[in-house]
């Protein structure tokens, strides 16, 4: 057996050992996005944010700052150029709304906008491996990432 490869196998079996449980781990996190759904669909201020994100106003609004920021910030920040495909809310809209409208009836949570959510400032444009990260951990801990 030539040097090299009595090095490497280690390394191989270590990395299958990772790829592994990174398989599991996400198996996991399929299994946790059916738990958000659900949780959304319950909770007052995650269908309000839904609800926002699909509304024509907060489409216009994703456009004209993709516009004026076409580059992914968080890439930019890291060194690379990527284009935005998507606009992000540095503080989440769920965590506005709580502040802003926290302990409210459901239905007035349902048809109200919090400040924040158009504001230029809370809006950086990124691409979507860099969203779907940033969602995907805000998922978990609640609070923004960066
Ligand atoms: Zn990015």
């Amino acid at each position: 057996m030539a040097i090299e490869e009595r090095l490497l196998r280690p390394l191989f079996t270590a990395w299958e050992g990772i790829a592994q449980r990174l398989r599991q781990r996400c198996g996991g996190r399929a299994q946790s996005d059916k738990v958000y759904e659900r949780q959304r669909a319950r909770c007052p201020y995650l269908a309000r944010a839904k609800a926002i994100r699909s509304g024509a106003r907060w489409r216009k609004k994703s456009e004209a700052c993709r516009r004026r920021h076409p580059l992914c910030a968080a890439c930019k920040a890291k060194g690379r150029t990527t284009e935005a495909t998507e606009v992000d809310h540095i503080i989440r809209l769920v965590t506005l709304l709580k502040q802003q409208f926290g302990g409210a009836p459901p239905h007035i949570i349902a048809k109200r906008t919090p400040m924040g959510a158009f504001d230029d400032a809370n809006l950086p444009s990124l691409c979507r491996t860099c969203h779907n990260q940033k969602s995907a951990l805000e998922r978990v801990t609640g609070d923004a990432i960066f």
